[in-house]
């Protein structure tokens, strides 16, 4: 039989002054998309301090740079993959690559990430006595044989192919957090992210989103992958800071999916893309990667029953809130 210890007893250090007061919350991962968010979020109340640790390999200090030397605020440049030691209450653990292009550019990078990455996280939350909440992915569903994709389902995932360093990555973190949980008591929560959208999306990261978007204010063709049936449910990325938020705060472990199951195919997609940005461009099927799952689209009654949370933004409204962001790093400007 399996028991859960008690949790560990906080750091002494949160009997000082200061943690009387305020709450010491550590992202990892923090300078990436869904991390700056986060971040911009947890800031906007006074009694958080949050600290930041990221290597850079995705994100990008330009995510964050209203907060740099604010005085609840801290940066840390570092790879998780080492330990690292900071007196914290709670962690919200982002950190790794999340798009096809970058998580296969050094798959053993990937998953020494979020094994190695993961191990660390929880041994500095066991040390500190800290809550930490894992981003898991709707990738640990795989291929899925179930649809829409319930937290009960255990998927169908290859362990050797291209996409298994994320994917099967994913999996044994939330294999790890909950071990740490049952033998160590540890405070865990687990968010089983599906694709999200918004403002500071990498630009070139291949993304399927991030591409369209950037392709329309282009002026180049949509690529849709083939057959473009494939279908996927995007969450516009408030919503998710708001689930995330929601999971850590409340008192279930998860693993809870977080998504909007609007679901769409990808010729869809660029539809409404080429109807909302820009009208003139046109849409090419082009070839597509291994392993594509065919369909993905969270069942949220969980999220709904537990959380009280359920998405607010619709595909076409989300899409048109990336559009000035997109025209100002991409430097194309809006025809007058
Ligand atoms: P992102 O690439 O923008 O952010 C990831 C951040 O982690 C980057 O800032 C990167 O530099 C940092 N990082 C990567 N490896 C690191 C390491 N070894 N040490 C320290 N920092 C490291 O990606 P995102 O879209 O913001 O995703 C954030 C999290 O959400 C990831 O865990 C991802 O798996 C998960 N997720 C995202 C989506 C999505 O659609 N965006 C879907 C499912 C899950
Ligand atoms: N760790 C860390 N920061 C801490 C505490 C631990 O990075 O504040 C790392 C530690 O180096 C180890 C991992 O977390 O590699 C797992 O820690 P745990 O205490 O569970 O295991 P152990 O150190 O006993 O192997
Ligand atoms: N995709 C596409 N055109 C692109 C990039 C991606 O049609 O320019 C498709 C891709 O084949 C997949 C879907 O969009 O079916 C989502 O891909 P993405 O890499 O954004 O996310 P993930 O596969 O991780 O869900």
């Amino acid at each position: 039989d399996v028991v859960v210890k008690k949790p560990p007893t906080p750091s002494p250090l949160r009997n000082s002054k200061f943690f009387q007061s305020n709450l010491r919350i550590l992202v990892t991962g923090g300078a990436g998309f869904i991390g700056s968010h986060l971040v911009d979020k947890l800031m906007e109340n006074e009694k958080n301090e949050v600290i930041v640790v990221d290597n850079f390999f995705t994100g990008s200090k330009d995510n964050l740079k209203k907060w740099i030397g604010h005085p609840r605020f801290e940066l840390i440049r570092h790879d998780i993959t080492e330990p690292l030691l900071v007196e914290v209450d709670q962690i919200y653990h982002l950190a790794c690559p999340a798009s096809p292009i970058f998580y296969k550019h050094n798959p053993v990078k990937t998953i020494k990430t979020n094994v190695m990455g993961t191990m660390n996280m929880l041994g500095l939350a066991k040390r500190v006595g800290a809550r930490i909440l894992l981003t898991s992915t709707s990738e640990v569903y795989g291929d899925p044989l179930e649809h829409p994709q319930k937290e009960e389902y255990w998927g169908n995932v290859n362990p050797i192919g291209v996409r298994s360093c994320y994917d099967e990555g994913k999996r044994v973190a939330e294999t790890l957090m909950f071990d740490y949980h049952r033998q160590h008591g540890l405070e865990i929560r687990i968010a089983r992210i599906f694709n999200t959208y918004g403002p500071r999306m990498n630009i070139d990261d291949g993304r399927v989103v991030s591409n369209f978007i950037a392709q329309a204010l282009r002026g180049e063709s949509l690529t849709v992958q083939s057959p473009g049936t494939q279908t996927r449910s995007f969450c516009y990325v408030s919503d998710m800071v708001d689930g995330l938020i929601r999971l850590m705060e409340g008192d279930n472990t998860g693993p809870i999916n977080i998504g909007n199951p609007g679901e769409f195919t990808m010729m869809e997609l660029a539809e409404i893309v080429k109807e909302l940005i820009e009208p003139s461009v046109s849409i090419e099927v082009v070839e597509n990667t291994p392993d594509d799952p065919r369909q993905r689209k969270p069942d949220i009654s969980k999220a709904k029953q537990l959380l009280g949370w359920e998405p607010k933004i619709t595909l076409r409204q989300g899409l048109p809130l990336m559009e000035e962001d997109f025209r100002q790093r991409l430097g194309v400007h809006k025809k007058a």
